[in-house]
């Protein structure tokens, strides 16, 4: 039977508590060199994604029966080996997706601390007593696992994402399918790991390395599967939606965004361009809370035009290995090509570059998905720049005449994720926060970002159904069942009645 070696970047597949080779297997690229071949993928199809869904279905009645206490011991133990393979994760995710090993850092921080608040869970998950019409019966509520679970991920955030769905769909009772994606197999590799190293029982999380079109639609599409959760892109997002709800499926999809930050006339210029450049070029842009619009009022708009785009030309751009490297590459050359592209398309629409603009092809860059950090001033709300989500390091800075422009410009796309107001004026910042049509609001903070036991997720053409982490993360993957006892055995029967 295969193991996986520590030490090795290679990546199985694991089903019913094996670690198991497909027939295909792809090779695991560095973005910032592709030279290096970091590793080979299991790169799993059909007959494994049966498996798998087979695998669940036989672990589920114990797991089920497992009581929710016992199921979150199992959480805080891989918990703690997540902490104690903190740096493998970091530096294999640098490796794989190209972010900053500080970057990299950060997220497996955020997804030990999302773990920990989730296996908690396991004590505090309840429902609700509440008085019967009915004398001598007791009514209450209570929740239930759904049964198996698929779990489909994407590359961006390839910790802390695939954790945020794992903790509370195991804790609450489901059985799961991990399919991570296809470009980040490693750390998906490694963070399941944990889990199984943690002693889970055989099948109860199964991991699936592969397609989306093979192994994720295989998910989607089967009727032993009872909910998908999903995110990724607006696209793929929306087709699945509708597959799995013809399926009968509770589905739960985060999906693209296009997130402003709003500079308001009397706002802290410093704090607010310190934002704009954390959240347009952190991550390389490729964060769905990522500031990829900044709109600023007009008495301000030279000056802080000015200042971002020196601010990103100072962006130290390389390997995100390297000391002093403050942004990685695109995440693969379509993702790069993207990039590229929308630049011309910014320039044929009008917009005024400032900053960047362009590809880096020289000495430490040549052999990367690289573009300078860009930004584009001048944006209308009508230009693609400043409408459609690129996924990479572009800035379109849009001005504007005061508050309620401000807002209508800040609600002018189809996506609802975040947004950000910077502003010394408790009555408009309260005004914005009410009128914003986004999930996830901030006052003077950065629009990216999100802690544990805070609800996060988009509304609009970012989300559909409930949503992830936080208090509300276990909701999901569990189902409401009311009860009524009647505790005498007499009570319609009586006149009590
Ligand atoms: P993607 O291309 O939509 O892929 C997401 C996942 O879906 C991958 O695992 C992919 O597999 C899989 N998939 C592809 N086609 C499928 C199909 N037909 N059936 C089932 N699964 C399928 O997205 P991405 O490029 O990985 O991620 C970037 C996007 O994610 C951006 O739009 C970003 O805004 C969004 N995102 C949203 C949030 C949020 O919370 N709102 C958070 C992070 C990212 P393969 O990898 O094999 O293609």
């Amino acid at each position: 039977m295969p193991m996986p070696d520590s030490e090795s970047n290679d990546v199985l597949a694991h089903i019913d508590g094996q670690w198991v080779s497909a027939s295909q297997s792809r090779d695991n690229v560095n973005p910032a060199d592709t030279r290096e071949i970091i590793g080979k993928s299991a790169h799993c199809g059909r007959p494994e994604a049966e498996a798998a869904i087979a695998a669940a279905q036989r672990a589920l009645p114990g797991w089920r029966e497992t009581p929710a206490p016992k199921r979150g011991q199992y959480l805080f133990e891989a918990t703690r080996l997540m902490r104690e393979r903190a740096e493998r994760l970091a530096v294999a995710m640098t490796r794989e997706e190209g972010k900053t090993l500080g970057e990299a850092r950060g997220e497996v921080q955020k997804s030990i601390n999302i773990l920990e608040y989730m296996a908690g869970e396991g004590r505090r998950a309840s429902g609700q007593v509440i008085p019967s019409e009915m004398p001598r019966t007791l009514a209450y509520h209570v929740r239930q696992p759904l049964g198996v679970v698929a779990l489909i991920t994407p590359w961006n955030f390839p910790v802390a994402i695939p954790t945020w769905k794992i903790g509370p769909a195991l804790v609450a009772g489901n059985t799961v399918i991990f399919k991570p994606a296809s470009l980040t197999p490693l750390t998906a590799r490694l963070l399941t790991e944990c889990f199984v190293d943690a002693g889970l029982p055989n099948g109860v999380l199964n991991f699936v390395p592969g397609g989306g079109a093979s192994v994720g639609d295989t998910l989607v599409g089967h009727p032993a599967v009872r909910a998908v959760s999903f995110t990724g892109s607006t696209e793929i997002g929306m087709a699945l939606a509708q597959k799995a709800t013809a399926g009968h499926k509770k589905c739960q999809c985060e999906m693209g965004g296009k997130n402003a930050l709003v500079v308001l006339a009397d706002a802290d210029l410093d704090l607010a361009i310190e934002a704009t450049i954390q959240g347009a070029f952190g991550s390389t842009g490729q964060r769905c809370t990522a500031t990829s619009r900044v709109i600023v009022d007009r008495s301000l708009y030279g000056a802080f035009v000015e200042r971002v785009a020196e601010a990103a030309r100072k962006i130290k751009v390389g390997n995100g290995l390297h000391a002093g490297v403050q942004m990685g590459p695109s995440v693969d050359a379509d993702q790069h090509q993207t990039v590229l592209d929308y630049i011309n398309v910014a320039h044929q629409d009008g917009a005024r570059l400032v900053a960047g603009g362009h590809r880096l092809t020289q000495d430490e860059h040549a052999f990367g998905f690289f573009t300078e950090p860009t930004v584009f001033a001048d944006c209308t709300v009508n230009m693609r720049i400043a409408r459609e989500e690129v996924f990479g390091p572009i800035l379109a800075c849009i001005a504007v005449d005061g508050y309620e422009e401000a807002l209508a410009a800040a609600n002018s796309t189809p996506f609802g994720l975040a947004a950000s107001v910077y502003t010394r004026d408790l009555v408009l910042a309260q005004r914005f926060t009410d009128g914003i049509d986004v999930g996830i609001v901030h006052v003077n903070n950065p629009t990216v970002g999100g802690e544990a036991q805070l609800p996060f997720g988009g509304m609009k053409d970012t989300g559909i159904g409930q949503r992830e982490m936080g208090t509300t993360g276990v909701d999901f993957y569990t189902e409401l069942k009311t009860v009524y006892v009647d505790y005498t055995g007499v009570a319609r029967r009586s006149n009590l009645y």
